[in-house]
């Protein structure tokens, strides 16, 4: 057997078009453009490229959006500051507060400063509190677990009754997706670290939604034949490259493997660099801050695949859907955000 493709690509597609009309008639029908507001606090490489594509995405569907970027040295009460000025501002119907955050700053108390009306993110300690019970929608689900619904719904999951297990308790991913699952009635488990016997527990799953961030960790023996495969993670596997090295760090003493780039690669730079993967920051080499051990820089120019927390090729073989990686759920989180900051705009302008 092998499985049917749940095409994220597609259904995101699908999704922001739905969103596109969404907007044009909450247009036409109160005067209201919605409205994102984008906050990124420090120089952090990976976060610019986020945002970059979400107000991009916000662009081609009529959502105005609203960017911010703060200095790294910004205090606690600045991004708070700055949180409640557009929690008032009536363009805006969304707030997004890109993550991770500089050290120093409370993460969860600039969540907690956004309004639950434009927590578009549904991180929301109200908008998760909702989420988990009985009677109560949150007016935001976050975009993630929200996608994953949609693909799930779209490839013809029933969930009544389902077995559903969920790899991974992450505030963002796993915990959200479980309590969605639950919501429409499927009977749950969900893993995490300290879980025994994963593969039999994942045997048992209808449904399976993998969210631990580990490459490729779902075997075809983890899966129950005909199961629906949901593979939320987004992991880097390096592959081997002729121009690999080892090298050494020259602060910490520590060897570690890097691709030099060659001429042809790299508009004839020659540089070794290094990416701090938590934070986003680039170092080259010579700039490697002081102190800074090598563990957590991954290697700029190493060539990489991305992969998810399924073994895809062996999976496809037992699953009844899956959703690949790139291509699955990851178009879904953004399309997601933008469903939500229509949601924002309608219940203001309503
Ligand atoms: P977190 O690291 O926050 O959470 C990982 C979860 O997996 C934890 O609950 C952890 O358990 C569990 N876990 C880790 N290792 C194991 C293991 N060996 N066995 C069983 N459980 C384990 O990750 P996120 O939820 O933020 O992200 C998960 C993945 O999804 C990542 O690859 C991330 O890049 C990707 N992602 C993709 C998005 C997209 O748009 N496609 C959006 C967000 C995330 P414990 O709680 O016990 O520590």
């Amino acid at each position: 057997m092998t499985a049917e493709l749940i095409d994220g690509v597609a259904i995101a597609g699908k999704v922001r078009s739905e969103v596109a009309s969404g907007v044009e008639k909450l247009l036409a029908d109160t005067g209201i453009t919605p409205g994102l507001a984008t906050v990124i606090v420090g120089e952090n490489i990976a976060s610019q490229t986020y945002v970059r594509a979400k107000r991009k995405a916000c662009a081609e569907v009529g959502i105005q959006s609203f960017g911010h970027e703060l200095p790294a040295a910004s205090t606690q009460s600045e991004v708070e500051m700055l949180v409640r000025q557009l929690n008032a501002d009536r363009n805006v119907h969304g707030i997004l507060v890109q993550l991770p955050l500089p050290d120093g700053l409370d993460e969860e108390a600039v969540l907690a400063a956004i309004s639950i009306q434009k927590d578009v993110d549904g991180f929301h300690p109200i908008n998760i509190g909702k989420l988990g019970m009985k009677g109560r929608d949150p007016l935001f689900v976050p975009c993630t677990p929200d996608g994953c619904m949609r693909l799930l719904e779209e490839s013809g999951a029933q969930f009544s009754g389902a077995n559903a297990v969920v790899l991974g308790r992450s505030n963002i991913v796993g915990l959200p997706a479980a309590m969605l699952l639950l919501k429409r009635d499927a009977t749950l488990t969900v893993c995490h670290s300290r879980t025994k016997d994963l593969p039999t527990v994942c045997r048992e799953a209808d449904i399976l939604i993998a969210a631990v961030g580990r490459s490729e960790m779902v075997k075809a023996d983890w899966v129950k034949r005909g199961a629906h495969v949901i593979d939320v993670g987004i992991n880097n596997k390096w592959l081997d490259h002729p121009s690999d090295r080892e090298m050494v760090c020259e602060i910490s003493g520590e060897t570690f493997t890097a691709h030099r780039q060659d001429e042809s690669e790299k508009g004839g730079r020659k540089r070794v660099g290094y990416l701090d993967e938590k934070s986003g920051s680039v170092y080259l080499r010579e700039y490697l801050p002081e102190g800074r051990s090598i563990d957590g820089l991954v290697k700029l120019f190493r060539r990489h695949k991305l992969v998810g927390d399924v073994d895809f090729e062996e999976v496809q073989e037992v699953a009844g859907y899956i959703t690949p990686v790139p291509g699955g759920v990851g178009p879904m989180t953004i399309a997601q955000l933008l469903s939500n900051t229509l949601r924002g705009a309608q219940a203001a302008g309503g």
